[in-house]
């Protein structure tokens, strides 16, 4: 997911490249490979935003604060919170659960609204859901029995 699904099973990735594509999710709503496609295939708009991309992560990666940190709605944690837990279930809890189930894990320490919650959990497996698509148009289908 967030555009890091070519690398093999079992790679981790650094917390670099995972803020990276999630930056690019969250602010473009596609993930870098798309972007860098878009950008390499000549659009003015892409190369914009893969500037703008790396202007902010360079922000992030050198400690400034970035005016998201001072009360915009995004939040990272909540972000990767989300995306590990789509796997473990999230998905199922309904939006007061989902909001529990926040402020139990999530240490940003502020109030978790079930319904910004439930946008967010219906963003990400809109995205989710298109970069499966996305990768099944562009690939070969990953074998998945095994015998
Ligand atoms: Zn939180």
């Amino acid at each position: 997911m967030l555009g890091l699904e070519d690398l093999p099973a079992g790679s981790t990735i650094s917390i670099g490249d995972y803020m990276f594509a999630a930056l690019c999710w969250y602010k473009y709503g596609k993930t870098i490979k798309e972007l860098v496609q878009q950008s390499a295939a000549g659009s003015p708009k892409a190369s914009t935003q893969l500037l703008n991309l790396m202007r902010d992560y360079d922000r992030w990666r050198f400690g400034k604060p970035h005016r998201r940190q001072s009360g915009s709605k995004f939040d990272l944690n909540h972000h990767s919170l989300m995306t590990s837990g789509l796997d473990l279930g999230l998905d199922r809890l309904t939006a007061d659960e989902l909001a529990d189930c926040f402020d139990e894990l999530c240490s940003c320490g502020k109030e978790h609204s079930p319904e910004n919650l439930r946008k967010l959990r219906e963003r990400m497996i809109k995205a989710l859901e298109r970069i499966k698509t996305g990768a099944k148009a562009n690939q070969e289908p990953p074998a998945l029995e095994t015998n």
